[in-house]
Order: C-alpha cells, then structure tokens, then sequence
C-alpha cells in the first residue's frame, strides 16, 4: 500500500469512502510518523489513544454508510483551541495543566464531521511571534532546510506546529489561527497552503483570546482543495460567539478549478517594499503572469495606508492582548505562585507565567490604553484601522475581485536569526498579512516556488468579505501553474 501520510486530505477521504484502507489505518500511519517526527516539536501533546478510537468510531460508520464530510481523516489542533479533557496550553506556562471541559466550536464542527485528533500543536506564546520562538515548549524546526545546509530554520509563526505538522506529512491538515500573519506566513514557510477567512466566518468561541477583533481560525493544508474542503466544516454561524457572522457557508471545495477568465485582479504597489528579496518580486511578478494566462485581468492598484498598518496592528494587537490576559491571574487557570498577600500572587504568578514577549505585549497595550495616552495611540490607531479598511473598499469597488501580494518579505529564516534584541525586526515579517486582520478580510496564502537555497515561497491572495471562494478558484491556478513541488527530505527521520 502507498504511504498512507503522502495522500492529499481529498484522497484519503475518496479513498476511505472507496474502502481502500480504513479509518484505523491512516490514523495508525500518521501516529508511526509524528513518533518519529518528535525532533521538529511540532507537537506539544500526542493523543494517539483519542486518535485511534475515534478512527475506529469513523470505520463503523463509514461501514453503516453514515460517513460525515471529514470522516476518518486525522488532523492536528493549534493549542490554542480548547479540546474537551485534552490539555490546552497556548504554549504558556501561565496556563499549566489546563484541561478544558468544553469543545472549542470550530473543532466540534470537525469531529461532527467525522476527523480524528492526532494531538496538539505548538505555537508562539498566545500567538504572539512569527517564528514559534516565543513558545514556553522551545521552537519548532521547519522540515525545509536551506541546501547543503542543516541550519534549522523557523517554521513560521505563531501556528509554527500546526504548518511544520502539515509539510513533513504528520497529518492531513491541521487548523490555526490569524491574528496578523499566523495561519498566512508560516503556510508559506513551510510551503503549504493557509487561508484566514473573512472574520466572522469561523467561530471564535472556545479559541483562546489574543485580539479579539483580529483573531481568525484557518486551516492549513498541503492543496488549495484540502484547504477548501477543511475551512467548511469550521465555517458557520455560532450564537455563542456575538462576532460571529450569520452568512451561508458555500461549498467551498466547488470553486477549485473554476474558470478565472475575466477575473480582475489588483496588484498593490505599495507592496513593492524596500530590501525586499529579487526572488520574492520576480515570483510576484510570475504570479500575475500565471493568473493573466488564465485570463484574468491584472489592474494596477493602490492601497495608501499600507504603510501605517504594521505600527497601529502593533498598537491594537497589544492593546487588546493586555485586556484578554487580566483573566490570568493566578485564581482562576493553570498556574498560581503564592505570595505574601492577593495583589502579590498576581505578580508572582503573571511575571512566573508569561513569557518575555507576552509581557512586552501586555506592557505596550497598558500603556497605549492608559489615560492621557488612549487619544495619542490607540484612537489613532483605530483611526488608521479605518484608513486602512476604506483602501480596500475602494479598490474592491471598482470592481477588483482580488488582490494578489507576496506572503512575506522572505523565505524561512534561521532559528535565532530574528530573536535578537530588537523586537521590531520580528514584527517587520508581518508587513503583507497585517492589513488583510485590520479590513477582517479573507487571504491566503499557496505556495509558488522554491527559492534559489531550496526553500518554498508563497503568494497571498486577498479577497472581498465572505468571498473566500474566488480566493479557492484563483489560488488553484496558481498552485497548476507553479505545480506541487516535492515534500521536504524527511531529515528527521535518520
Ligand atoms: N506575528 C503577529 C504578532 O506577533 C501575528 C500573530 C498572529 O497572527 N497570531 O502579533
């Protein structure tokens, strides 16, 4: 039998439906593969014991022809999202050995559909990074390496476990989350295919909070069609969450291999960024080629605010961190270190728990909401937001139906490379996915090329709200026309 962890989600499932191999089998074939796949960290808590009875529940129903959208195929979870009696950490020590007793919404809806729990994936701090180096459980290796080179590098971040998860075949996709990047930049580290829906379209409730009106769950997966058949089971309508949006969830898997002939696509020119890479602009501009070859129409357009986009997300992002994280007190989750008195346990347990750059985060977002600095800061970074959100409007207008960008300003990069003194350099990686959370639209990101040190390159697509299905049909021609490049040498496993 072929690798059953080298399967595309689409065949796993045509192939569990056909009766070729069981639910129990592909289950026990990507277990065998995260077991030996532990040098990566991709996962901070296993659950093969889960994982292998609800294949064997999925095998009995696929066998009473009750089989669900999802059925038999194992995904792994960000650790950000609440799973029922397994551990949920956030990658913060702050948070110990919380076990949630509630399903967050959006992976109930996968396992009402029929996927398996591989385990939990690692991330950056209460996803706060671009390089899983902010996690309390140590970074994730990207399974790409640089040629001739066995320099680990980042996967990405913040959803670096569930991105790495996905490229070296450890699952057949995975979810994440969007705050500023975190589902788009590392799909394209790790040369997979990642896409933030319109906010409002996946449930927030049960995800642990960051920004609060940034925050987005995705999937990620290994094809635009994975992708696509993934983001409909977490998509709909959740009375629990007041943000949440009450529109019909299309068949998204429908738009891949739509025609784009006559599409009109807008190419920002103030994503022509300094010191940006020759490699990223030439695969930029091969991107528009492709896209004009499938007939669509390429216009020139401007968005003028992208420039104030990363300082007000870094104003709003923290802003709303500082308030989300007062619930980490010491009372009521995971860690307390007692003190002297009630206002001293706080201290010791927030400064024992959080880690360097969630501190950096909570102290910004104090300060920018303080009185005296609320009108200096975070007005005016709302303001921006505004800016910023109107830009898009205009464009879409005048009848753009998307806009095409590079995912990040560069390919991987060396573990360590940018965690140095200045936190500045890390947040300029968010420069092309920031705005896409400030206008809450849809983007994603599919991988087009492997740069000349071998290391995979994507390109971001931004769409209207609610229309990630144009998104889907442009970005599977894409994928065609840069064709599915090979997986990672699996390095880890000698
Ligand atoms: N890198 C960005 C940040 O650190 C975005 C993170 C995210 O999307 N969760 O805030």
């Amino acid at each position: 039998m072929a690798d059953l962890t080298s399967l595309t989600l689409a065949e796993a499932r045509d192939g569990l439906r056909a009766k070729k191999f069981s639910a129990r089998e592909i289950a026990d074939a990507h277990i065998a593969a995260i077991e030996r796949a532990r040098g990566l960290n991709a996962f901070v808590m296993e659950t093969p014991e889960r994982a292998q009875a609800m294949a064997a529940a999925s095998d009995q129903r696929i066998a009473k022809g009750e089989a669900g959208s999802l059925e038999g195929l194992p995904l792994a979870i960000k650790d950000l999202f609440c799973t029922d009696g397994v551990r949920t950490t956030a990658s913060s020590k702050i948070l110990g050995n919380f076990v949630p007793n509630y399903e967050s919404t959006v992976t109930g809806n996968l396992w009402r559909d029929g996927a398996v729990l591989l385990g939990k994936t690692n991330l950056d701090e209460f996803a706060m990074g671009s390089s899983n180096e902010t996690s309390c459980f140590g970074p994730v290796q990207n399974p790409w390496r640089r040629k001739g080179s066995n320099a680990p590098l980042v996967p990405g971040g913040s959803s670096g476990g569930s991105a790495a998860a996905v490229a070296a075949q450890l699952c057949l996709g995975a979810t994440g989350t969007d705050t500023g990047g975190s589902i788009r930049q590392p799909a394209a580290f790790t040369g997979t295919v990642g896409i933030k829906p319109t906010y409002g379209r996946c449930s927030r409730w049960g995800v642990v909070a960051f920004a609060s009106s940034l925050d987005q769950a995705g999937p990620f997966a290994r094809t635009v069609r994975d992708a696509a058949i993934l983001l409909r089971s977490m998509s709909g309508h959740d009375p629990k969450d007041s943000t949440s949006a009450d529109q019909p969830v299309p068949d998204f898997e429908a738009a891949v291999g739509k025609s784009i002939k006559g599409r009109r696509i807008g190419i920002p020119k103030e994503y022509r960024v300094d010191n940006m890479p020759a490699e990223v602009e030439a695969l930029w501009r091969q991107g528009a080629e492709w896209l004009k070859a499938a007939g669509a129409e390429l216009v020139e357009i401007s968005l003028p605010h992208t420039k104030y986009a990363l300082p007000a997300y870094y104003i709003v992002a923290p802003a709303e961190a500082s308030s989300n994280l007062a619930r980490y007190d010491g009372v009521r989750y995971g860690l307390r270190v007692e003190g002297g008195d009630i206002t001293d346990m706080y201290e010791q347990t927030r400064s024992a728990g959080f880690g360097a750059e969630v501190k950096r985060r909570v102290l910004i977002g104090t300060y920018v909401l303080s009185a005296g600095y609320y009108d200096a800061y975070y007005l005016q970074a709302q303001k921006v937001r505004t800016l910023i959100k109107r830009d898009f409007e205009e464009v879409f207008a005048k009848g753009v139906d998307a806009i095409l960008t590079p995912a990040t300003p560069s390919a991987a990069f060396a573990v360590g490379e940018k965690a140095g003194a200045d936190p500045v350099e890390m947040y300029l990686n968010d420069i092309f996915t920031v705005t896409v959370n400030m206008a809450g639209l849809p983007g994603i990101a599919v991988p087009a090329g492997i740069d000349g040190a071998g290391l995979p390159l994507g390109l971001q697509l931004i769409g209207r709200p609610f229309d990630e299905e144009t998104l889907f049909s442009v970005g599977a021609v894409i994928e065609q026309a840069a064709g599915r490049f090979p997986p990672p040498e699996r390095w880890w496993e000698r």
